[in-house]
């Protein structure tokens, strides 16, 4: 496999984001355009973020930014002494009730997943925490157990991506990315040392049944995860033609609209029954759809969609100067890059 790799500027890297409906964060920075783990449902590639720069891309020798997704990394240098002058500058910051200030590494690409994209994260992390923020990890990757010694900090929580533990099914699902078992091990690495950790057990594949949550969950609460975020696997835009490339048989039962929505309430009730036995129902945090509205009660909905996680994020006290309501307005959504998961 050809793999395009290269850098680039970026003006600014701090983005407002609308990722409070998930209770993620308030703001985003990407390390990367591209991400090397190519995880066949990620829908990054059908988001603006790719989808608006094909041209650009295409320049840089991508011949299809959308299907090649794994293919091409390009890390944004520089982005920390940037950061550093425009945090140097800010005298405002963006704060919801679900987002907390936080800032998320990373929405569109994975901070970790390589030698380049972790030093730019470390460096990154360590101007945040010297501007008094918050900061969210969200990665496939293990180079952060390499960091500890600057994530292990009471402003930081390190999430891994875990939808299952099953290597095999990782292979098809996401090639290039770290096999589940190394992650897991990674976790229990972060574990012992005292980080704070989060687990986004997400998308989960539609074959995924109520004993599967309930094991699954069992061994996440080994690491006892401040929270536990879930979805299910989404086709939409270009990734269920990806799944298909792929060989992935199980994307034609969530293709319709229909099937995903029934996949997802089931799921749902599924995960829910398997944390209430295991004992971790407070910790389960879902990232419903708003498209879900035609399967699920409006309520059971609305209940999730800009809640504030379990998590605690009091112990170190950060400048706040701007709170808003609970609903980010469109004016001051800047980033809308669904997250990886
Ligand atoms: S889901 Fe995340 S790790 Fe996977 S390809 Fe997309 S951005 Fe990368």
């Amino acid at each position: 496999m050809t793999i395009t790799k290269g850098t680039e500027q970026i003006v600014n890297p701090l983005q407002e984001s609308a990722l409070n409906k998930k209770g993620l964060c308030d703001y985003v920075i990407n390390v990367a355009s591209g991400c090397l783990h190519g995880c066949t449902f990620c829908y990054v590639p059908s988001t603006p973020a790719i989808r608006t720069r094909q041209a650009h891309l295409q320049d840089q020798g991508v011949s299809n930014p959308q299907m090649d997704w794994g293919k091409y990394l390009f890390v944004r240098e520089g982005i920390p002494e940037k950061l550093d002058q425009i945090l140097s500058r800010k005298r405002t910051w963006h704060e919801t009730p679900a987002g907390k200030g936080v800032v998320l590494l990373c929405s569109g690409t994975d901070p970790y997943q390589n030698k380049e994209t972790a030093a730019l994260t470390r460096r990154t992390v360590q101007v945040l925490l010297k501007h008094k923020k918050r900061v969210r990890i969200l990665t496939r990757g293990l180079l952060w157990v390499n960091d500890l010694d600057v994530l292990r900090h009471p402003n930081v929580t390190v999430g891994m991506s875990l939808p299952f533990l099953d290597d095999d099914l990782s292979r098809k699902i996401e090639p290039q990315a770290p096999p589940p078992s190394e992650r897991y091990k990674a976790l229990l690495k972060g574990y012992k040392t005292e980080c704070r950790l989060y687990v986004a057990a997400a998308p989960t594949p539609p074959s995924m049944k109520l004993d599967d949550f309930k094991r699954h969950l069992e061994q996440l609460m080994m690491i006892k995860p401040e929270v536990i975020f879930w979805e299910p696997i989404n086709a939409r835009g270009t990734n269920g033609k990806r799944m298909l490339a792929a060989g992935l048989e199980f994307a034609h039962s969530i293709m319709s609209k229909s099937s995903w929505g029934e996949c997802f309430k089931r799921q749902w009730d599924e995960i829910e029954l398997a944390a209430a036995e295991i004992g971790c129902i407070d910790r389960l945090h879902i990232w419903p759809d708003p498209e879900l509205r035609e399967y699920v009660d409006e309520a059971k909905l609305k209940q999730w969609l800009y809640k504030p996680t379990v998590e605690n994020w009091e112990s170190l006290s950060h400048e706040k100067t701007r709170t808003n309501s609970p609903q980010a307005t469109p004016k001051n959504i800047k980033t809308n890059i669904v997250p990886i998961s």
